[in-house]
């Protein structure tokens, strides 16, 4: 018989904060699956933008700014490395230039992860790359209820022709029969046309756009859409980083004005505590256009941590992503 191996991010106090390589949340680099609970894991393919590409380098920045998390969630009264042995896995191989192919790379690195049972956070990468992660996780899970925050639709048919863009990602995977209840949050910014709108009513895709978040608070915004999700289903969070105010989140390809704050944002990861999560991706960070800081970053390392902090809340209160776990 052997033990289960326990594996815990480095101590600041033993290990300053600013050695060692960088890792998620200072988290061992490890592809060993045995025992491990959850997975971050970085898709640093921005072949599918349609205005500033960067978010390549997404995953490297995230992990550097993710050193100063520490290991106890106060709001949530959580513990995530004592819940779950979670692991930096590092990147999935893409092929720059070629959705088709890195989608086969996706493929191919998360059915092992999947079979597992193991959770993944997901850090692009433009936000091409959750088609091909959807469709993995729903060949796993069957259809699943989507949460997309962000401030652009991301259902437009083509770009140039191009079927596979960061903004077709969530017509392709309706067409696909991946998606179960869709709901939208953040939406904002000037549209293409009235029809964008009716596309959406067309497919009952509840948006609630980012008036609804500034008029009402984030608790009354989100109320419709966690109502329309039982919390039994399997739930994925799709998170744009753009949903963010660039004033809190300017390195992304596609700012939108007028979004949520850090603190908002980080409110509406918390506001799924209860929800059957199987999985978050956090795409479009572009770290060339951020601030002296690095504030996007820092805030999508915190935001992972936040989508942790509630798999590991549910999993105390013994909601489990995968049933038979
Ligand atoms: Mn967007
Ligand atoms: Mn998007």
């Amino acid at each position: 018989m052997t033990t289960r191996r326990k594996l815990q991010p480095l101590d600041a106090l033993v290990s300053p904060r600013y050695t060692q390589v960088s890792t998620y949340a200072r988290l061992p680099h490890d592809r060993d699956l045995q025992d491990v609970d959850v997975v971050f894991i970085g898709i640093p393919f921005d072949g599918g933008t349609t205005f500033r590409s960067g978010a390549r380098m997404g995953p490297q920045a995230v992990r550097e700014n993710s050193r100063l998390l520490r290991p106890y969630h106060m709001f949530l009264d959580v513990s995530p490395f004592e819940v779950f042995n979670v692991v930096d896995y590092g990147d999935v191989d893409v092929i720059p230039g070629s959705f088709q192919e890195t989608a086969h790379a996706i493929s191919h690195t998360f059915r092992p992860i999947l079979d597992h049972g193991i959770i993944p956070l997901i850090c692009g990468g433009d936000h091409s790359v959750t088609l091909p992660v959807l469709k993995e996780l729903a060949y796993i899970h069957g259809p699943l209820n989507l949460i997309h925050f962000d401030s652009h639709f991301d259902f437009w048919d083509a770009y140039w022709g191009q079927k596979y863009t960061h903004g077709t990602w969530l017509r392709r995977s309706l067409e696909e029969g991946l998606l179960r209840h869709v709901a939208q949050a953040g939406i904002r910014g000037p549209q293409f046309s009235r029809e964008d709108l009716a596309y959406a009513a067309s497919q009952h895709i509840l948006v609630r756009t980012i008036k609804d978040f500034h008029h009402q608070g984030v608790t009354e915004a989100l109320r419709p859409i966690l109502d329309m999700m039982p919390d039994q289903e399997p739930l994925y969070v799709s998170w744009d980083i753009d949903v963010v105010d660039p004033a809190y989140a300017m390195a992304t390809g596609t700012p939108e004005v007028g979004g949520l704050t850090s603190w908002q944002a980080l409110e509406c990861l918390r506001a799924l505590v209860g929800k059957r999560l199987v999985g978050l991706d956090i795409v479009e960070v572009a770290p060339a256009y951020d601030a002296a800081g690095a504030p996007t970053s820092l805030l999508a390392a915190n935001l992972f941590y936040e989508g942790l902090s509630v798999m590991a809340k549910n999993y105390e209160q013994g909601i489990r992503a995968y049933p038979n776990a």
